[in-house]
């Protein structure tokens, strides 16, 4: 299987979770085998040689990539988590989304100055998201940061919105 067949396994819901917008439904293509292990090695190809020693995962969909990734990779995983789930000591941010505030925390010691992380998502769409965990790993000192993402929503922009000196890499872009 190649790497645009996966495209074909990711469903579009429109109207959810409100009206008018295009949901892109990835669980069509996790359930299949062979797109998951097509992904999960398209994903590792990406980092294989960058000394990659963390991989954040963005709390609840980019568990599930972040963790395979991790797993790849020998590396660690760190779930970024949604307020109030993490049991020890947090560093927190607020960012905006399309109604409303939401807040991203992750555990203070969760990376250190000797660290080379990776932060995963299923999904890139304003950018958001990822801007705010970006900021809460940055504030933790590591060596350096990738950002990664399965699928791009390129007509929302949202890369323009992430730091430019950051290397974003997306398998599929939309
Ligand atoms: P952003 O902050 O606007 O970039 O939104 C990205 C976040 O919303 C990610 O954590 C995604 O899991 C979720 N998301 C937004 N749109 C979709 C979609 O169409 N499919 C799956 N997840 C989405």
């Amino acid at each position: 299987m190649e790497l645009e067949s996966l495209r074909d396994l990711i469903r579009d819901v429109p109207d959810f979770p409100s009206k008018g917008i295009i949901f892109r439904d990835l669980t069509t293509m996790l359930k299949n085998g062979e797109a998951l292990r097509v992904m999960s090695k398209e994903l590792a190809a990406l980092y294989r040689d960058k000394g990659i020693t963390k991989v954040v995962g963005i709390e609840s969909r980019g568990f599930i990539g972040g963790s395979i990734l991790a797993y790849e990779l020998g590396a660690g995983f760190v779930p970024a988590r949604k307020p109030g789930k993490l049991p020890s000591v947090t560093i927190k941010k607020a960012y905006a989304k399309e109604y409303g505030v939401d807040t991203i925390e992750l555990h203070s010691d969760a990376i250190t100055s000797e660290d080379v992380v990776v932060i995963h998502d299923d999904l890139l769409a304003t950018g958001g998201t990822m801007q705010a965990c970006y900021e809460l790993v940055k504030s933790m000192n590591p060596k350096r940061v990738y950002i990664n993402f399965i699928v791009e929503l390129t007509a929302l922009n949202g890369r323009d919105t992430l730091p430019q000196d950051c290397e974003v890499t997306s398998l599929l872009k939309y």
